[in-house]
């Protein structure tokens, strides 16, 4: 009898042990890397989080419009996510910019404090080629838009989900048709190809660089409430971590 409870008393105790060590063994099972990489014109901090050392890069954006927020607290879920299932992590790295243009977050504007689009600031070829927004004097002139030019080139991601709002849609640019029609059929938003539009993150990555960029379009009223936002979108991004992009047969071909 003794004998009995005494192993009853050692089995809840290795219970107890096990209950109270899981949670924190599996949030340190990998790399976090939390940058603060830039500055804005305001003065505020542009966060860059790594989430991994793996060599299969994921670069998740969000609030490049300031005013279309959405993003940021369903990137939020997303991190909550991983950590919960640190397995996802293996063999990648993710790269998370929650907030991609802070003036503008904060000031509730689409632009920077200069008054520019940052997402019409890059490179591409077609920078410039239409004047219905104010683009910049040149391409990354920006202090904003040469951040995110600097994490681009720094990480080299093989494939970008980008967050705005309001237009309803999985958009994409460059070879990413699959990758789109992989997070549409995870969430209520219709594939719908806006086009590049002139010097914006889709058209440097997708068209310049070649690699699929994903433009994921919320509605208006998607809201603040990270549980609705991720209930709504989470599996969707799940699809664009577990996306694999290969590249065409000639891209891989050692240059002669
Ligand atoms: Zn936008």
């Amino acid at each position: 009898m003794i004998c009995r409870v005494s192993n009853v008393a050692a089995w809840s105790l290795a219970l107890l042990a096990l209950l109270v060590t899981a949670p924190s063994a599996m949030a340190a099972d990998f790399k976090v890397e939390k940058h603060v990489v830039g500055e804005t014109l305001g003065g505020r901090p542009i966060e860059c989080n790594v989430y991994g050392d793996g060599d299969d890069v994921f670069w998740l954006i969000a609030t490049i419009h300031g005013n279309e927020a959405a993003g940021t607290p369903l990137v939020a879920k997303f991190v909550e996510w991983l950590e919960k299932n640190p397995q996802e992590v293996e063999g990648r790295k993710i790269v998370i910019m929650p907030v991609a243009n802070p003036d503008g977050f904060a000031d509730n504007v689409r632009f920077n404090r200069n008054g520019v689009d940052l997402n019409r600031n890059f490179p591409a070829g077609n920078w410039g080629a239409a004047d219905v927004k104010p683009h910049g004097a040149t391409p990354l002139s920006e202090p904003e838009s040469r951040v995110l030019m600097r994490v681009l080139c720094q990480y080299f991601p093989n494939r970008v989900v980008s967050i705005h709002q309001p237009l309803n849609c999985v958009d994409w640019d460059g070879p990413a048709d699959k990758m789109a029609e992989a997070m549409a059929a995870k969430c209520k938003l219709p594939l719908n190809k806006l086009g590049s539009r002139p010097g914006s993150l889709g058209s440097f990555v997708g068209t310049t660089l070649g690699r699929p960029i994903i433009t994921l379009e919320l509605p208006a009223e998607a809201g603040m409430d990270g549980e609705v936002l991720w209930k709504e979108y989470g599996d969707a991004l799940i699809a664009a971590l577990h996306y694999k992009h290969e590249e065409p047969a000639a891209a891989k071909a050692p240059a002669q």
